[in-house]
């Protein structure tokens, strides 16, 4: 993988890690079925891509969210781990509702 390069911000950057919800989030529920929701997917396909560490996790449990990463072609670059409400080591994580779990949450 090639590093991505900043001009004159190279120094600062961080890896920073990355959380993404499942259910509503990375997929929606439909009358026709789970679809992807691929502008979320490809979007933690680019964090991975810049070096950064992304997370898969689900109120359905570690398995569930497996099977998804897997699904979307995303483990096992992702990993998976248990979803939890005190996850301050991860610095954002993206959900489909309003949370509060991490450093940074975004409701998309
Ligand atoms: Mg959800």
């Amino acid at each position: 993988m090639t590093e991505p390069t900043y001009p004159g911000k190279a120094e600062v950057r961080t890896v920073k890690r990355f959380a993404f919800d499942v259910d509503g989030t990375l997929i929606k529920m439909t009358a026709n079925g789970d679809i992807p929701r691929y502008e979320i997917v490809q979007m933690a396909r680019t964090l991975m891509d810049l070096g950064h560490t992304v997370f898969v996790w689900s109120g359905g449990g570690k398995d569930y969210a497996e099977s998804w990463a897997k699904k979307l072609g995303l483990w096992p670059e992702a990993r998976v781990i248990e979803k939890r409400n005190d996850a301050f080591d991860i610095d954002v994580a993206f959900d489909d509702h309003a949370t509060s779990m991490a450093t940074v949450d975004i409701m998309v």
